[in-house]
């Protein structure tokens, strides 16, 4: 088959690896993809927001699948219009991408569901917000309602913590929780209607500095698969938090086709759902992507064609972890357009990827263009050895301008040496 994949970052760069090695994959293009998928696909340099454009370019060149990667085009709603034009799509439409959009409609499927989350109200009336924070106690959660790309959050430690952020948020809707206590793992399950797989498990770091300290980022570094998430609290997450949600998309005439991620907090109570993301993670994705066995393309092409129940997504068995490098000055001001050789020195450590994020070609060669830039991910038979492999590599590479955090991985390490 034929397949477009919309998307320029580390995550595509991944799912562009991983279905160039499908036996089912003819051609693969990607729009508008970065220097580092141009090594699996042709690239074609269109906006994946821009329905039309992206549907020309689909009908030129006979496209039997779109895999969206990232959410812009989902909750702009791209996935309705190749549909509406008649192609295969893996990823929702934009009403189902509302489970990441909205925070507060989440929070509602969550309640009227009665799936495991934490306890909330919704409201744009400060007076009402300041009232959840002493009926929940300190510490409390305040999210604005939107797409916040996680900026949005705050987990305030403080009442003035708390008082800030809804005094920042003006009149402005805002979800205020409960605070979970526990420790965060990702769940991520094929869904379709309502048919809910489990593919895989992640654990990320959000923060930017090492021992999770420092500002929210997009995420510099990830595991795959969570031990944590055992067997039995899986099989509990699906039947607890994601086959309900499958199916109350599904009741309501807005069903769910994608990849569904969920964020859990594992909680003495078992685990409650933090949030839902509507694609793959970045960089859990480039973790993930390296454990899946057989043939990755036809397992999408089975998600957007409606035969997820007929399919069983396998996995190695192996680990992977993933270092994200990202540019100096990240989050607040990276630095743009430092030079970065001996990716090729960093490939040749054995089970080594260098997935790129944030990368372009310049006039020198390779440069960093945004926040992060790669995504150096190692796969071996042990959580250990890949981790081992994976910073072997961040080692090999030549970026002046870049950074990364030695500690990927340091609660599955303790627990390994414990
Ligand atoms: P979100 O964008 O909803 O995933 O929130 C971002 C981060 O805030 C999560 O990954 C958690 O670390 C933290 N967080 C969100 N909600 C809660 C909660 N109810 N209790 C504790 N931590 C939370």
């Amino acid at each position: 088959m034929n397949i477009l994949l919309l998307g320029s970052g580390g995550r595509e760069d991944a799912l562009a690896w991983r279905l160039r090695q499908s036996p089912s994959c003819d051609k693969l293009l990607a729009a508008p993809g970065n220097p580092g998928i141009a090594r699996w696909a042709e690239c074609a340099d269109i906006d994946p927001c821009d329905p039309g454009a992206v549907i020309s370019l689909a009908a030129t060149n006979d496209i039997d699948l779109v895999v969206i990667g990232p959410e812009a085009p989902l909750v702009a709603g791209v996935g309705n219009s190749l549909r509406d034009a008649g192609f295969a799509v893996f990823g929702p439409n934009a009403d189902a991408a509302q489970l990441e959009g909205s925070k507060g409609f989440t929070k509602d499927l969550c309640r009227a569901n009665a799936i495991p989350t934490a306890d909330y109200l919704r409201t744009e009336s400060s007076a009402e917000a300041r009232a959840a924070v002493d009926r929940f106690g300190i510490p409390v959660v305040i999210k604005a309602d939107g797409l916040a790309a996680g900026k949005g959050v705050t987990v305030a430690m403080t009442r003035q913590e708390a008082e800030a952020a809804i005094d920042a948020a003006g009149d402005g809707p805002l979800v205020i929780e409960e605070f979970l206590e526990g420790e965060e793992a990702s769940l991520f399950a094929l869904v379709q209607g309502e048919t809910a797989v489990p593919l895989a498990s992640a654990q990320d770091h959000k923060r930017v500095g090492q021992g999770d300290t420092g500002p929210n980022t997009g995420g510099m570094g990830a595991y795959a698969p969570a031990p944590i998430l055992t067997a039995e609290l899986q099989e509990r997450a699906m039947e607890e938090i994601v086959r309900p949600t499958a199916r109350a998309m599904a009741a309501t005439g807005t069903p769910f086709s994608g990849v569904l991620y969920a964020g859990l907090m594992l909680t003495a109570a078992g685990p409650k759902l933090i949030e839902y993301n509507v694609r793959f993670g970045d960089p859990e994705c480039e973790a993930i992507m390296p454990l899946i066995d057989g043939d990755f393309a036809e397992l999408l092409l089975g998600v957007a064609t409606g035969k997820l129940a007929d399919m069983q997504p396998k996995l190695t068995g192996k680990h992977a972890l993933t270092v994200v490098v990202a540019a100096r000055g990240y989050p607040g001001s990276p630095l743009s357009g430092g030079l970065i050789r001996d990716i090729e020195a960093a490939e040749q450590v054995e089970g080594v990827t260098v997935f790129h994020a944030g990368t372009t070609l310049g006039e020198r060669g390779l440069v960093a263009k945004g926040g992060r830039v790669l995504a150096v991910t190692a796969v071996a038979d042990t959580f250990g050895n890949a981790r081992a492999r994976a910073y072997r590599a961040v080692d090999q590479i030549d970026f002046a301008d870049g950074f990364h955090r030695t500690d990927i991985g340091w609660r599955e390490l303790a627990r390994d040496n414990a």
